[in-house]
Order: structure tokens, then sequence, then C-alpha cells
């Protein structure tokens, strides 16, 4: 379980997060949705770790993980632009960094990428540099990267939102079957209600650097807590 307790964020007279409370369960599919400037980003680089809070507190299975560094939260971020190394093989993208950390054998780092790549089906692309892949390959090399790790968690930051329509809704189902496959603890963060109603089993929405209401999609529709939330969500329909 993740837990923030009034969590918040300043940037100099900016107040980008709001002292937000939210617990996130053990393997479920959360999604944070708000318009654009709201806090969503934020938040999750705050979960990773990428920024400093400047108020509240974050736990990891009840480890008070407030202050520690990204590296040792076990959590993979995954981004909107992929951010691949140019460089490198799909291969080399995806197990950059295992070696020097320690925490592999060469083996286990093999057999990793191994199973990951059947995983996303990218066998084809582990010889091959990001210049010789697709959008949606490239985002699924980026995905190869964050599950070779087995972290405890995903953080995703609109990671569809550069590809072109058809793929979005290809990779949205991907992800689906991804989640149900491990099951791993995915917080994914979209301004895309659509994106938000189809993946989350828990939709949080944001505005203004607060929460407005956590809840099962169908609820949202059902009972908004307010009126920006049902503007928001708009109709199924
Ligand atoms: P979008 O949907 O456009 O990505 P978002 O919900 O992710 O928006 P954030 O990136 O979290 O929004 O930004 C929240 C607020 O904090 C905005 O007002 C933004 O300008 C501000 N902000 C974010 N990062 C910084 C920063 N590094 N320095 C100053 N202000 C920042
Ligand atoms: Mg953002």
């Amino acid at each position: 379980t993740v837990t923030l307790q009034n969590l918040r964020k300043e940037f100099g007279d900016v107040v980008a997060v709001k002292g937000i409370d939210l617990e996130i369960e053990d393997g479920e599919f959360l999604v944070i949705v708000g318009p654009s400037g709201c806090g969503k980003s934020t938040t999750l680089r705050l979960l990773a770790g990428l920024e400093a809070t400047t108020g509240g507190r974050i736990e990891m299975d009840e480890r008070d993980v407030t202050g520690v560094e990204p590296k040792d939260r076990n959590v993979a971020m995954v981004f909107q632009n992929y951010a691949l190394y140019p460089h490198m093989t799909g291969r080399r993208n995806i197990t950059f960094g295992m070696k020097s950390s320690g925490d592999f054998t060469d083996e286990e780092i093999e057999r990793r990428v191994e199973d990951a790549a059947e995983t996303l089906d990218i066998v084809d692309l582990l010889d091959r540099k990001p210049e010789a892949m697709s959008g949606g390959e490239r985002q699924r090399v980026a995905l190869g990267r964050a599950i070779v790790r087995d972290p405890d968690a995903f953080l995703m930051d609109e990671p569809l939102s550069n590809l072109d329509a058809k793929l979005r809704i290809q990779m949205r189902a991907e992800l689906a079957r991804l989640h149900s496959a491990l099951e791993t603890t995915t917080v994914y963060v979209t301004h895309d209600q659509t994106e938000a109603m189809t993946l989350g089993e828990r939709v949080v929405v944001m505005n203004d650097g607060q929460i407005m209401q956590v809840d099962e999609p169908q609820a949202l529709y059902d009972f908004p807590a307010n009126r920006f939330v049902a503007e928001f969500i708009g109709d199924p329909a």
C-alpha cells in the first residue's frame, strides 16, 4: 500500500499540490485525471522521488519514504516521450543501469530481458536502435525497461499521448492485458477522460492541486461528488 498524507508541493508562489490524501492499494490500476496544470505530473514525480515534497508524507508498505532517493523506492517511471537513448539498442535501453547497480548477475539480466521481451512482444526489437522503431514500438521498449526491474509500482505519465489515435487505443488494451498478467500496482496519469475511464480500476479526479473525488469509473458517472467532476467526466454515452 502507498499512502499519501497531506502531500504538498510548492514551486515558489505556485502551489502545485495542495495537501492531498490518498491510499493506493496493492495491485490496483489507479488513474489520476484532470485538466492541464492541475498537478498530476507533480504528484507522480513526488511519488517517484523526482521532486522533494514541501509538506506531508509518503509511505510505501508502512515505510516512510518521504525523503528517500528515487533509486531506493523500487518504483519504475514511464514517461510520455519514451526517453530512450538513441544510440543504444532496445536491449541496452532496457538493461541500462542494471549491471552497474550490482543488484543483478549477467545471467539474471539476460533472463529478465528475455521474459520482458516476450511479455511485451518485442523480441525483434532488442537488437534495433530507436530510430528504427515506430512510436508504439518505442513505447513498448520503454515499458520493457520498467517491467524488467520488477518494481513495486509503475508510475506512468501520459505514456500514450504521443501516439496516434488508433495506436493509442491498441496500446490501452495492451496495458490492460499487461496489468492483468503482472498485477503490479500502477499509477497512471492522463488528461484524457476516456482513457481514465477505460483503464482505471479506480480514478482520482484532480483539479487545481486538489483531489475532487476518488472512485470507480461507473460511480464517478453515477455519483459525481460535485459539479466539476460531473462536467469533467461528462456523459458516458
Ligand atoms: P498537464 O496535463 O499539462 O501535464 P499537470 O496536471 O501534469 O498538467 P503539473 O505539471 O503537475 O500539471 O503542474 C502543476 C502546476 O505546477 C502548474 O501550475 C505548473 O506550472 C507548476 N509547475 C510544475 N512544475 C514546475 C516547476 N518545475 N517549476 C515551477 N512550476 C512548476
Ligand atoms: Mg503533466
